[in-house]
């Protein structure tokens, strides 16, 4: 589970998020929408600490931190290893295969053994439907398939939570749709999920919870069937109508 409380994170005199409180409860798929510039990225890179707020306390899986305090090393360490996350550019390394994305990490972070990391990354590349492309390299695979080797590489670390962050948006649709079948499945099987997208399909279809943001803040939020079907702000319905 995620719990934020009163997050607010500025750049310099700029407030960018203001006052967000959300909680995420074990197993639930949030999707997190808004116009460009809302605040979705800053904030998901909140919830990991990528990105420091100003103050506000975020919690995930029982670690809480404190971000107008002193942040313990230990601490922070704790919350990171309970938090995956994928992007939209997948990053993966270019140097190395497919099967040592994946493992790498691992043995690096938890110090896993070579070959228990490399068991765990044949499994998950199974889980991903690219059981075959283990000893490929990442630029002979589509971007379709280097975003599923990068959640295997993301869920290889055993976090209790995941980020998307926009994570079909660099797709044509067709390869974006093995990525959200991938996202459906994760879902389905009890996974925690905070999602940013501009996929309303998906955010209509698989989360259970709709967060719309903007200027910073939480605009609305709730079943996404009502949002889509009755948005209760003028900004919301103006955001919807551009997009859907
Ligand atoms: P998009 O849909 O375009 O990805 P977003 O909702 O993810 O937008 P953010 O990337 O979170 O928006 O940005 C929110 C605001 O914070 C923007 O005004 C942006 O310019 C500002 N911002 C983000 N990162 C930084 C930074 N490192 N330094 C200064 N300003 C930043
Ligand atoms: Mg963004």
């Amino acid at each position: 589970a995620i719990r934020l409380e009163n997050v607010e994170k500025s750049f310099g005199d700029h407030v960018v998020l203001q006052n967000v409180s959300l909680s995420v409860g074990a197993g639930q798929v949030f999707a997190l929408i808004g116009p460009s510039g809302a605040g979705k990225s800053t904030l998901l890179r909140c919830i990991n600490l990528l990105e420091r707020p100003t103050s506000g306390s975020i919690t995930v899986d029982g670690v809480t931190i404190q971000t107008d305090h002193t942040i313990k090393p230990k601490e922070l360490a704790a919350l990171r290893s309970r938090v995956g996350m994928v992007f939209q550019s997948f990053n993966l390394f270019p140097h190395m295969t497919v099967l040592r994305n994946i493992a790498l990490p691992q043995q690096r972070v938890l110090g896993r053994s070579r070959a228990d990391a490399e068991d765990r990354a044949h499994a998950l590349l199974g889980r991903v439907g690219l059981a075959d492309k283990a000893s490929q390299y990442p630029a002979r695979c589509s971007g379709g398939q280097q975003q599923r080797i990068a959640i295997a590489r993301a869920l290889a670390l055993d976090p209790k939570v995941m980020l998307f962050d926009e994570p079909t948006s660099a797709l044509d649709p067709e390869l974006g749709l093995e990525v959200l079948t991938v996202m459906r499945e994760l879902a389905d099987e009890g996974m925690t999920m905070v999602v940013v997208t501009h996929e309303m399909q998906f955010a209509r279809d698989v989360s259970d919870h709709l967060v719309v943001m903007s200027d910073g803040g939480i605009l609305e939020e709730g079943d996404p069937h009502d949002i889509f079907s009755g948005p209760r702000h003028a900004r919301t319905r103006q955001f919807l109508r551009a997009v859907v």
